[in-house]
């Protein structure tokens, strides 16, 4: 048994404990755009693989996602009821208990109320949603190990703090290298025609952090000073730049930003990411070629030619009738791959 990833002292017991808690993840990614939990749909994209997970969702959402007659149980069993939010055996029952009482229920609470949110609350829960990320390994990102271990310190005395207030909160702040400036679109992903995006892109000197999670935007630094280093897609410099600090000691300050900016970045992101994707199929596609090769398959002194690897990605992204959810499993790889196999004369003039 694994110890607890907070405290580090008892038995991690806990199973399904979030990462993202359960309330941003249902702003990302309810089916009806209702922002209630466990109506869920989140696709994990990354360039080596898709994938599907669902919550409880109606069978004709799930009629309109899969086809039901090809959804074997072991996909179920081993992808889409796997949450990318959550994981097991990290948490130990007390700590997770913490974490919901301490910080998600009041964070929750009081960032639905007209009122501001208090800064200490904010500060430790915006710095756990993203140590907490980094522990999962699933948001494409991990802290360096130093700045990792001293903000899973700050949480643990934070929640302790919290239970019997032994000590003096303030300190703690001070010596809690984290600082964030938080960026609000209300209601952005309640609109059916936009799309809730969880994406965090750690700086490449690995002393700041962007996030984008459904309706908010962070970026965090880990000191007590900011600097910005947000990737050029995100939201824009002046509004990053003139947007106060949050470092804990004062209430949470939200820079409320408009939905056309907002949806450029999302815009923006998707250019950018599109390229990163593409570059992983062709990856992909080059490493198969090669086992192809390898096992006497294919005859060929090269790598894939581009003609196929672009025919068989533009065919995998085209609309032939598979159900959404169905669109990038190993099955449909493999069937597309051989098709190009088969018929060199739809690549190859
Ligand atoms: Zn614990």
């Amino acid at each position: 048994m694994n110890l607890c990833r907070i405290c580090g002292s008892k038995n991690a017991t806990k199973t399904n404990s979030h990462l993202l808690p359960a309330f941003m993840e249902a702003i990302v990614g309810s089916y009806d755009h209702s922002y209630k939990r466990d109506r869920d749909i989140l696709i994990k994209k990354t360039p080596y693989e898709t994938k599907v997970h669902v919550g409880a969702i109606p069978s004709d959402v799930n009629d309109r996602l899969f086809n039901q007659e090809e959804l074997s149980d072991n996909r179920i069993k081993t992808e889409l009821a796997v949450n990318p939010c959550a994981m097991d055996f990290v948490f130990c029952p007390e700590c997770e208990k913490a974490l919901s009482s301490y910080l998600e229920m009041p964070y929750s609470q009081q960032s639905r109320s007209s009122q501001a949110v208090n800064g200490t609350l904010a500060y430790f829960f915006w710095m756990s949603i993203i140590w907490r990320m980094s522990i999962g390994k699933s948001f494409g990102f991990r802290l360096p190990e130093n700045v990792g271990s001293q903000l899973r310190e700050s949480l643990c005395i934070y929640l302790k703090i919290s239970k019997d207030g032994s000590a003096d909160i303030n300190e703690l702040i001070e010596s809690t290298p984290f600082c964030y400036k938080l960026f609000h679109c209300n209601n952005y992903c309640k609109n059916t025609e936009n799309g809730g995006l969880i994406h965090c892109w750690l700086s490449d000197s690995k002393k700041s952090i962007m996030c984008i999670l459904g309706d908010y935007g962070i970026e965090a630094c880990f000191s007590r000073e900011f600097k910005s280093e947000a990737p050029e897609y995100f939201l824009n410099k002046s509004v990053i730049e003139s947007c106060p600090v949050n470092q804990g000691l004062k209430d949470e300050h939200i820079q409320p930003i408009d939905a056309s900016l907002w949806s450029e970045t999302h815009r923006r992101f998707i250019q950018t990411s599109k390229r990163t994707i593409i570059n992983g199929h062709l990856n992909f596609l080059n490493y198969l070629w090669l086992k192809l090769i390898e096992e006497g398959h294919v005859i060929s002194d090269g790598d894939i030619p581009t003609s196929m690897a672009f025919w068989i990605i533009e065919r995998m992204y085209s609309d032939d009738g598979t159900k959404f959810g169905d669109k990038f499993t190993i099955k449909r790889w493999h069937d597309v791959i051989i098709e190009a196999l088969e018929h060199p004369e739809n690549w190859n003039h």
